[in-house]
């Protein structure tokens, strides 16, 4: 009975221990799905909020899909898909329009098959770069349906699916009105150029003989009345004054088109700001301006054009004897500045400068802030070259005045030549100090063929080279001056370019055929490549027309005086 108790009693007791473990599980089991519940309460959010994502994310990209659409289909440019085997894919309305073809059509068709035949294997090229992975960009021309060539730029980049290059998506744009315009207006400018070529030559042309028979009366001042050497320095002015004006349209149409071209050479700027305040000796005095200079720049050298940096020089200091009342002054100073650059200052006591005219004063055709006048003369281009000039040098001209009535100063700014560069004595031009260049001491007559078919000019220099103690005979073409060359013989041929049956070059290149001959080119056209074709013809020296008298009386000095060719010339 006892044992049967017991057993019963760990029976109940093994009972009700398992009761307990099935309690706890059903317990566990509970949580377990509560859990569960939740999880899946969690999930089905997760899953509503990322549907709503999804539907906004589709929406958004139907919608920049539709943007993109709108673009393609409203571009005026012309777009289009290429596969790697050279077939339109797709097109957009442009496209179409461009070629004047169905989708349909350019999808069967190689799009070289549009290229003129001309640029077929160029854009064959191109576009084979594009299929090996590259950005592509080509001006090239394509043919329309109606058989028009259009020129088209294209610019293209690979299309690259799953790493994979399947062909190229390009945007093309219809440039052919723009490159007619561009045609027009290169063809315009040349022609201007030509046409300003030919102006300038016979706008000079005339003015050389006035020039010289100046210069010719200038030599016998003394001998003439009063009234006509009043009159002859005015002609003097009025001529020079009308050279100015023409070289510098010229100069602001050259420097405009890029075509100004620099002779660079080492130069001492205080010789050049001495000769260029020697230009403007007489025009101070007849006003009563005082001109005074300080050459303090111990090192003075540069690399830059002579004649133009005296161009330069001469501009600042003629508007500076311009706008300075008599009784007053006109000051140049050169100094090293602490950068170790040099610096040309040009000061007056003149009229100065408004600060609101000041900014502008670089501007071509403007004066004083206002619009060309006629009331000083000029056309307000000589401040806008001479910055031109300044800065084909590096350098930096700048302008100050304390305001009206208290003077300016104009500042130009250049860096010096490296001190390793050659001695420039040999190469520079000489500057003369005293321009009485006498023939008195020349040992033997030099003898002259010139060649010059402008009547008044031949006869006026024939004059001028006669009263320099020079043997002159003259020729009117190149005809005359071999004739001339076969039964005389000449030290010198001075020879204008244009002429009726030919050109001096080929006077020279006849001249030079038959015995060494020094010659110096004269005509109406100065620009660069005139001065370089006389030079390959043979000629020792250029000058360009109006001829200045002491100019062409040293050339002949340099050409004939020693056999060193110089080719320095022109003004
Ligand atoms: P222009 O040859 O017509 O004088 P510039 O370009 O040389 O043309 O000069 C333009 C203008 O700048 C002049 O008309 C004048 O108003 C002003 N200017 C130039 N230099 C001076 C100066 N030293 N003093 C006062 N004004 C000046």
């Amino acid at each position: 009975k006892v044992a049967v108790f017991a057993e019963l009693h760990r029976k109940s007791r093994e009972c009700g221990m398992a009761n307990h473990t099935l309690l706890a599980e059903v317990t566990e089991r509970r949580r377990a799905q509560e859990q569960l519940r939740e999880l899946n309460e969690t999930l089905e959010q997760r899953v509503t909020e990322r549907t709503e994502a999804l539907a906004m994310t589709s929406a958004a990209l139907i919608e920049s899909g539709e943007r993109y659409r709108s673009l393609v289909d409203g571009s005026l440019d012309a777009i289009f898909s290429l596969g790697t085997d050279g077939r339109f894919e797709a097109a957009n309305p442009a496209t179409l329009r461009l070629v004047g073809r169905k989708l349909e059509e350019l999808k069967t068709v190689h799009f070289l098959k549009f290229c003129a035949p001309d640029q077929r294997e160029a854009a064959d090229n191109v576009f084979l770069a594009g299929f090996c992975r590259e950005c592509i960009t080509m001006d090239t021309t394509v043919i329309t349906a109606t058989g028009e060539r259009r020129d088209l730029f294209i610019s293209g980049v690979p299309a690259i699916v799953g790493g994979e290059v399947v062909g190229v998506l390009c945007i093309a744009r219809d440039i052919t009105e723009r490159n007619q315009t561009e045609r027009a207006m290169k063809d315009a400018s040349a022609a201007k150029d030509q046409f300003l070529a030919v102006l300038s030559h016979e706008l000079r042309t005339p003015l050389t003989p006035v020039r010289v028979a100046i210069s010719i009366w200038e030599r016998r001042k003394d001998e003439l009345p009063p009234e006509f050497q009043q009159d002859l320095a005015m002609i003097r002015r009025n001529v020079d004054l009308e050279c100015r004006l023409i070289d510098d349209m010229l100069d602001l149409n050259r420097i405009a088109h890029g075509k100004l071209e620099l002779q660079f050479a080492p130069v001492d700027l205080n010789a050049e700001v001495r000769h260029a305040l020697q230009m403007v000796e007489g025009e101070a005095a007849a006003k009563q301006v005082v001109l005074s200079f300080d050459p303090d720049a111990a090192h003075a050298e540069v690399v830059g054009d002579a004649a133009r940096l005296q161009q330069v020089f001469w501009n600042l200091l003629q508007n500076a004897v311009k706008f300075t009342p008599p009784g007053g002054s006109v000051g140049v100073r050169t100094y090293n500045t602490p950068d170790g650059r040099v610096r040309v200052e040009v000061r007056d006591n003149g009229a100065g400068i408004e600060s609101g005219v000041i900014k502008g004063i670089f501007n071509a055709f403007e004066q004083g802030g206002a619009q060309v006048t006629r009331q000083f003369g000029g056309l307000g281009l000589g401040l806008a070259i001479s910055k031109a000039l300044a800065d084909m040098h590096g350098g930096t001209l700048t302008a100050h005045s304390e305001g009206k009535g208290r003077g300016a100063t104009f500042t130009l700014d250049l860096e010096l030549a490296a001190p390793t560069e050659p001695a420039a004595e040999d190469r520079r031009t000489p500057v003369p100090t005293s321009l009485e260049l006498s023939v008195a001491h020349r040992e033997q007559t030099i003898r002259i063929l010139l060649v010059e078919d402008h009547r008044d000019t031949a006869r006026i220099m024939k004059r001028l080279l006669r009263s320099l103690g020079y043997d002159v005979l003259t020729a009117a073409n190149v005809a005359e001056a071999i004739m001339a060359a076969e039964t005389h013989a000449f030290d010198l041929i001075i020879s204008d370019i244009g002429l009726p049956d030919g050109s001096g070059y080929d006077v020279m290149r006849h001249m030079l055929a038959r015995r060494p001959t020094n010659g110096i080119a004269v005509s109406g056209y100065g620009m660069a490549e005139d001065v370089l074709r006389a030079r390959d013809a043979g000629f020792a020296a250029h000058l360009t027309k109006p001829i200045n008298l002491e100019q062409l009386e040293i050339t002949i000095k340099r050409v004939t005086g020693s056999d060193s060719v110089s080719t320095k010339g022109g003004q």
